[in-house]
């Protein structure tokens, strides 16, 4: 006999306008059609936070604000159908959950030592709205499935944009920064060159970042090497890329580090990652990628960026590479987070460029939000 955590996530925003007993009677029903679906757990997960797929079931809960949890805290959780009706009842009886506005009600509740709620609580957070739709098919024993929002024909932009970029001929494809490696090396040294070549890529052209790494790698590419080397000489070494003073500086800080800490090897983690000097979240989710296989998280950078604003991949235009981030790993499917990156930085190099982007040349013309022939065309 198999006993299963349950895991739903239910939606508030949508019913923010009617009382509390709505929402509890959408948690009844939806808990009492749970069956065991340890396999269809969601994607999301978080090496930092622990969440793996193996483990994420007993800490990604049911949490009645419709996404996914960041902790324990803002969560509802069952663990048996009798402590199911328990917390149905209490929150019930909570009549202050009124969502306002954008924000969203979180249940918050409290256990004891024996996993017993002891008490419900609301929060009120700032978070986007995902959409709700009425479930009418026929399987469904549920009056009520939460849909968890998503960009309209995703499926055949990104199928359109595989399309476009089957050929592999963008610069990205053969001097990005999984490509700057000496394949003749160690792999220990191949992670190393991996980590440096994308804190080299910030602000510069793929092809600079190659020749850089290609004169780094003649010189002699290692932690130690980079600490015995003068930070001018380091300089001379990196220019023209983008910031070559404060990368110099970054690279003989972080090789010092490795050195330390890491028995001069790159951390495996994201979070050792991103402890490094000069490098952010987009490097470090691309460096578990590249370098250690583990696919962590979306690396966007200005071209991912621009275009999933431009297909509309968010749910607002966003204005930094980091939220777009988030919005697109709360929708896109884990499977499609591995190779979206180098998709979407080729497409933008080659056909979906920051200026003058060649739409007249591109499959989703005709269902692209910014696309420059459908509007001609309306125009006319
Ligand atoms: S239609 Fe134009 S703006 Fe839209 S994805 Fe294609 S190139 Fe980019």
């Amino acid at each position: 006999m198999f006993v299963f955590k349950m895991s739903r996530k239910v939606n508030l925003s949508k019913i923010a306008t009617k009382n509390l007993k709505n929402a509890a009677a959408i948690v009844e029903s939806t808990e009492s059609s749970l069956v065991a679906q340890s396999s269809t757990l969601s994607p999301y997960f978080s090496p930092i936070a622990g969440r793996t797929r193996n483990n994420r079931k007993n800490v990604e809960n049911a949490t009645v604000a419709g996404f996914k949890s960041k902790s324990n805290e803002t969560n509802v959780t069952s663990s048996s159908s009798s402590s199911s009706s328990e917390l149905v009842a209490k929150i019930k009886k909570n009549q202050s959950i009124e969502p306002k506005g954008a924000t969203r009600k979180h249940i918050k509740v409290e256990y004891d030592e024996n996993e017993k709620v002891v008490e419900v609580k609301n929060e009120v957070k700032e978070e986007p709205i995902f959409k709700t739709e009425t479930d009418t098919s026929e399987e469904s024993t549920s009056p009520v499935k939460q849909v968890k929002w998503e960009p309209n024909n995703w499926r055949q932009l990104l199928a359109n944009i595989r399309e476009m970029r089957k050929e592999r001929n963008a610069p990205v494809d053969t001097m990005g920064c999984d490509k700057c490696y000496d394949e003749h090396s160690d792999e220990k040294t191949k992670r190393f060159h991996h980590l440096v070549a994308l804190m080299l890529s910030s602000q510069t052209k793929d092809s600079v970042t190659y020749e850089a790494m290609s004169r780094l790698k003649r010189h002699g590419l290692t932690p130690e090497k980079m600490i015995a080397t003068s930070t001018s000489e380091l300089e001379q070494l990196l220019y023209p890329v983008g910031f070559y003073k404060t990368k110099a500086k970054n690279i003989q800080k972080t090789s010092q580090v490795l050195i330390d800490k890491f028995g001069s090897d790159i951390p495996n983690s994201l979070e050792g990652l991103v402890s490094l000097p000069g490098i952010g979240p987009k490097c470090a989710h691309i460096c578990m990628r590249v370098a250690w296989n583990i696919v962590t998280g979306i690396g966007v950078d200005t071209h991912v960026h621009r275009i999933a604003n431009r297909l509309k991949w968010v749910p607002k235009e966003t204005k930094e590479p980091e939220q777009t981030r988030i919005a697109l790993e709360k929708w896109l499917p884990y499977e499609d987070w591995t190779d979206v990156n180098e998709l979407l930085v080729g497409f933008g190099q080659s056909i979906c460029t920051p200026t003058n982007p060649r739409c007249s040349e591109c499959l989703n013309a005709s269902i692209c939000p910014a696309s420059s022939v459908k509007k001609t065309k309306k125009n006319v």
